[in-house]
C-alpha cells in the first residue's frame, strides 16, 4: 500500500467499538497501542471499547507481539468460536454447503451434483436439509450469525433472489429466503459467484486493497475490489465481464440469448463445446474435466485454455486501466490450470494496458483455489454479520 492509500484508508476509520473490531479483524491494528494510533482515541477510550467486545466474547487474547518500540505487548484476535455462518454456493450443476467459524475456517462441508436446470422449489429444500444436518454435526450449538449464499449471474440482495441468470432457468424473481428460514432467523446475504470470490480473496489477503477477481469457470465473472471494498454497481451488474461483446466472438450464440459475448470464446462451457466438437468420442461434459486433461499434459486442452486466456487479456486490460489494481486474482474451476490460463492472459493483457497501470501488476491464483466459492459465501456472511455497524448494534444491546 502506498502512503497516500494508507492515509485515505485511515481517514475512513471510525472510532466505535465496531470500528475497532474491524481493525483487529482485518489485522490492520491488533494491539491496544496500534488501535489508539489508528483511531486517534485515548488508551482509556480504546480500553472501554475493547472491554465491551471482550465481554461479548467477540475478541480474545492473541499471541505477544513486539511493537516498533521493542516492547512486547499482547495482541487481540477475533474469537473464532463466538458463532458460525452457513455458506451455500450454488452453481449450474453442483452445489456446496459449508459451516464456518468466525475466521472463515471450515468446520464441515458437503459438495453434491444436481441436475442442470433444477428449479429452486426442488433444489432449495434439499440444500436446506443438508445444511441442517451439517449444522447439527459441526456447530456444537453455536449461534448461526449469518447465511451467505451465491448464485451465478446477477442477483438482488434485498429480495434475496436471482434477477438475471442464464444458468439457472426459472430462478429469476423466486424469493429464496423463505426456504432458508428452516435454518433459523439468521440474516441471509446473497451475492453473485464473482462477488463471493472477491469476498474470499479479501478474507485471505486483507492487504490487497485494489484487485480484479476473475471467476473463470463454466461462465465468466469479475469481482471488483477498490480500496478494500467490493463494487456492486447501480443494479448489481458490475463485473458482468462474460457478456461484453468482443470482435473475435462475432456471430457466436451465447447462452444469455445474445451473440458475440466474450463467454462464447473464453467461458468454460464454450471450451467444453469446442472440445466436444473436435473429439465427440472423449465425451467431455464439464470444464473440470477439461482442466483435468490439461493438468495431465493434454496439448489440445492446454491450447484451448491458453486461447481462453488470450481472449480474456484485452477485456481485462480495460479493467486494469480503469481501476489500476495491484493484482488480478484468478479463481473458479479454471484455476486448476492457472499457469496455462495466466500465460494466455499475460500475452494479450500487457500489450493492451497502460505502462503505469501494469508496472507492478501481478496475476495470482485464488488463495482458496477450488474451495474459493464456498469460502466466499462464508466471507460474504462474515463481512456483513461482523461489519462495524452490526457489532455496534450488539454492543448497544448488551
Ligand atoms: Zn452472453
Amino acid at each position: 500500500m502506498t502512503s497516500e492509500n494508507r492515509r485515505t484508508a485511515d481517514e475512513a476509520v471510525g472510532t466505535s467499538a465496531g470500528a475497532l473490531f474491524e481493525l483487529v479483524r482485518s489485522a490492520r491494528a491488533v494491539t491496544r497501542s496500534e488501535l489508539a494510533l489508528a483511531t486517534g482515541l485515548s488508551r482509556t477510550a480504546v480500553a472501554a471499547r475493547l472491554d465491551a467486545l471482550l465481554a461479548l466474547g467477540l475478541l480474545t487474547a492473541g499471541p505477544q507481539v513486539t511493537s516498533t518500540g521493542g516492547r512486547p505487548s499482547e495482541s487481540l484476535r477475533v474469537a473464532h468460536d463466538a458463532g458460525v455462518v452457513v455458506a451455500i454456493a450454488i452453481g449450474r450443476s453442483r452445489h456446496q454447503i459449508g459451516v464456518h467459524d468466525l475466521l472463515g475456517g471450515e468446520l464441515g462441508s458437503v459438495s453434491a451434483e444436481h441436475e442442470v436446470g433444477s428449479p429452486a422449489a426442488a433444489l432449495m429444500p434439499r440444500i436446506v436439509a443438508v445444511a441442517r444436518d451439517l449444522l447439527a454435526a459441526t456447530a456444537s450449538g453455536r449461534t448461526v450469525v449469518g447465511i451467505g449464499m451465491s448464485l451465478p449471474g446477477s442477483v438482488d440482495p434485498e429480495e434475496v433472489c436471482s434477477v438475471g441468470s442464464p444458468v439457472l432457468p426459472g430462478w429469476d424473481g423466486v424469493p429464496l429466503e423463505p426456504f432458508l428460514r428452516e435454518l433459523g432467523t439468521a440474516p441471509v446475504w446473497l451475492g453473485n459467484d464473482a462477488d463471493a470470490l472477491a469476498h474470499a480473496e479479501i478474507l485471505g489477503r486483507p492487504e490487497l486493497r485494489d484487485a480484479l477477481v476473475l471467476k473463470a469457470s463454466t461462465g465468466l465473472g469479475l469481482g471488483l475490489v477498490a480500496d478494500g471494498r467490493i463494487l456492486r454497481g447501480h443494479r448489481g451488474a458490475a463485473g458482468e465481464l462474460g457478456h461484453c461483446r468482443v470482435p473475435e466472438a462475432a456471430g457466436r450464440a451465447c447462452r444469455c440469448g445474445a451473440t458475440g459475448c466474450l463467454e462464447t470464446v473464453a467461458g468454460g462451457w464454450a471450451l467444453v463445446a469446442d472440445h466436444a466438437e473436435r473429439h465427440p468420442e472423449a465425451g467431455l461434459r464439464h470444464v473440470r474435466e477439461l482442466v483435468d486433461l490439461a493438468r495431465r499434459g493434454d496439448a489440445e486442452a492446454r491450447g484451448l485454455i491458453r486461447d481462453a486466456g488470450r481472449h480474456l487479456g484485452p477485456s481485462l486490460a480495460f479493467g486494469v486501466n480503469l481501476l489500476n489494481p495491484e493484482a488480478i486474482v484468478v479463481g473458479g474451476d479454471l484455476v486448476g490450470a492457472f499457469d496455462v490460463l495466466a500465460g494466455g492472459i499475460r500475452e494479450t493483457l500487457f500489450p493492451a494496458a497502460g505502462e503505469l497501470a501494469t508496472r507492478d501488476l501481478r496475476i495470482l491464483p485464488s488463495v482458496h483455489r477450488e474451495r474459493a466459492g464456498l469460502v466466499g459465501c462464508a466471507a460474504l456472511a462474515l463481512d456483513h454479520a461482523l461489519a462495524p455497524h452490526a457489532i455496534d448494534l450488539r454492543v448497544a444491546r448488551r
